[in-house]
């Protein structure tokens, strides 16, 4: 199996090149060149993540020496796990993915792409610098996934003032090769360090870089295992196919549903819950493509203007009809999520985050044929936007124990002006 770039002007490359690279050089994402076929059967007696991930994710890595190394990859990445457990009434579902060391589904990626990483040869015998750039949840899942990683280190900017007191606390906690670089800007300046930095070719020779964004195909294919996982359970009950509305940002956990349906998975629809950010409802409904500069909202991970795996959306239907027949996307307020928080609530004695409340908000607004089942996604725990959702039910969440266990630990993060000759230096400089 190689991998082109949905931009077409790069040359296939092995697996192992694509994880390495992050994006490809002509500006693309990373994609495969072709799909294998995995229906139901070939899942046979396999139940839990890694044993769903091996069959899925082997045609992925043929031809690749890591190839042989994927049932160690996946039983180290995948060491928790991704229930999907019955909602509020009849036929729905959660599908919690808030299981992993920081709380949110971003675990899955980081921790599979880690292990991938760690067990890449690579020519070079100084360590690879993993440079991230993030808004909250990704720098931390990829913090804890690479910590104490040999021969990787990890670099995290983020913008101080600007994340929740938990997420900075957790970006800071790691320590040995994992920094934490608290800059004093906004997360568009810290992406742009990030950028100039991966651009930089003199710094590579001295220091070399990689990325771990959600464009990563580390990431994505990784990310299609809970969706297998949870579709053939559903299915072996029911000989049905399952639905799923899915908290939406940057767009990478939808296309890795969507790529599992394709490749056979029996999934039925998927539908994207967006906040204010409504660049893809606009599309679906019809508008032309046309990102834009980003909101905040409550449901902060999923503050994105331009979501990136938009590209991998139209390389599997290259046609905008097609496109729009394959997906639905419902736009979410803050009033919205808020409701949607005390509602769930209400009814169920349940918190949810606010990503996830997108997600039933959306529910709430499609026709549903109640013979079907559908699966909210749950993309985090409540208990990392305390400050949100504790105000609205009037009760504490209670935090899970491997999120408590970060908390409990020092944190320590470097003020950095965003200024990229400061970044230049202590990259070159700082050997942690
Ligand atoms: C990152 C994130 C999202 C958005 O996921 P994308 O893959 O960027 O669409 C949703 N919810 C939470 C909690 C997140 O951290």
């Amino acid at each position: 199996m190689k991998y082109v770039s949905t931009r077409g002007d790069a040359p296939p490359v092995a697996i192992g090149v694509a994880l390495a690279a992050g994006l490809a050089p002509d500006g693309g994402l990373y994609v495969p060149q072709s799909l294998p076929r995995l229906g139901p059967k070939v899942f046979d007696g396999a139940t839990s993540m890694a044993e769903v991930a091996v069959p899925l994710l082997s045609p992925f890595f043929q031809g690749d020496s890591l190839l042989g190394e994927l049932p160690g990859i996946c039983s180290q990445a995948f060491n928790f796990e991704t229930p999907l457990v019955p909602a509020d009434d009849d036929g729905i579902f959660q599908l919690e993915l808030f299981h992993g060391p920081t709380a949110a589904f971003k675990d899955v990626g980081a921790r599979f792409l880690a292990a991938c990483l760690q067990r890449l040869s690579r020519p070079d015998t100084r360590p690879l610098t993993i440079l991230v750039a993030t808004s909250g949840d990704t720098g931390a899942a990829v913090a804890a996934a690479f910590h104490r990683a040999p021969g990787l280190r990890v670099v995290i900017l983020y913008p101080d003032g600007r994340v929740s007191p938990r997420q900075a606390h957790q970006l800071g906690c790691f320590g040995h090769n994992v920094s934490a670089l608290a800059v004093q800007g906004s997360f568009d300046d810290c992406q742009a360090l990030v950028k100039q930095a991966l651009a930089d070719t003199r710094l590579q020779l001295e220091v070399p870089l990689s990325s771990a964004n959600s464009i990563s195909l580390g990431r994505w294919l990784p990310q299609m295992v809970y969706y297998a996982q949870s579709s053939l359970a559903y299915f072996r009950r029911t000989k049905s196919v399952l639905n799923f509305i899915i908290p939406t940002g940057n767009l990478g956990n939808a296309a890795a549903a969507a790529l599992a349906r394709r490749i056979g998975l029996p999934i039925g629809r998927i539908v994207l819950a967006t906040n204010t950010n409504d660049v893809l409802p606009r599309f679906f409904a019809g508008a032309n493509y046309a990102p834009q500069a980003s909101q905040q909202t409550l449901a902060n991970a999923m503050d994105v203007g331009a979501p990136s795996n938009f590209e991998r959306l139209r390389w599997m239907d290259p046609d905008d009809s097609q496109l729009r027949d394959a997906f639905t996307a419902i736009a979410t307020s803050d009033q919205q999520i808020r409701d949607a928080i005390v509602r769930h609530h209400a009814l169920t004695g349940k918190v949810v985050c606010p990503h996830t409340a997108t997600a039933l908000h959306g529910l709430g607004s499609i026709k549903r044929d109640p013979a079907h089942g559908w699966a909210i996604v749950a993309t985090a725990h409540a208990a990392k936007f305390e400050g949100v959702v504790e105000p609205l039910v009037h009760e504490a969440v209670a935090v899970p124990p491997m999120l408590a266990a970060l908390l409990a630990k020092p944190s320590h993060a470097e003020r950095l002006q965003p200024d990229y000759a400061l970044l230049r230096t202590w990259l070159s400089q700082t050997r942690s």
